[in-house]
């Protein structure tokens, strides 16, 4: 992911509209690049911070920045976990499928 694909999914990424692949390398690209995790906090900021003033609650914008990247990541290894299942579950299918096939044609 170039930092221009990586700027256009960063509205997505606050909407928590990415799929589990874009999150993946979203999050691997801010990790390494800095000026991109700065867009992304200036967004986050400007986003986020112009809901709570509408809200009039108090905030305090850094940690919330700090939880939704941790949330992100948190997101990412569940659905990959949640993906590895089902596909574990799609293979274990298969199995008896092929298994049915074969007593089949043994009995
Ligand atoms: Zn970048």
């Amino acid at each position: 992911m170039d930092c221009k694909e990586f700027q256009r999914l960063i509205p997505e990424f606050l909407e928590d509209e990415l799929d589990v692949r874009q999150l993946e390398v979203f999050l691997g690209h801010i990790d390494k690049c800095k000026s991109c995790k700065e867009e992304l906090t200036i967004q986050f900021l400007v986003e986020v911070g112009t809901k709570r003033l509408e809200d009039g609650t108090n905030f305090n914008l850094k940690d919330e920045l700090d939880n939704m990247m941790k949330d992100a990541w948190q997101r990412l290894h569940t659905r990959k976990k949640l993906l590895k299942t089902v596909f574990f579950l799609q293979a274990l299918v298969i199995i008896e499928c092929v298994a049915a096939i074969v007593l089949g044609i043994v009995l």
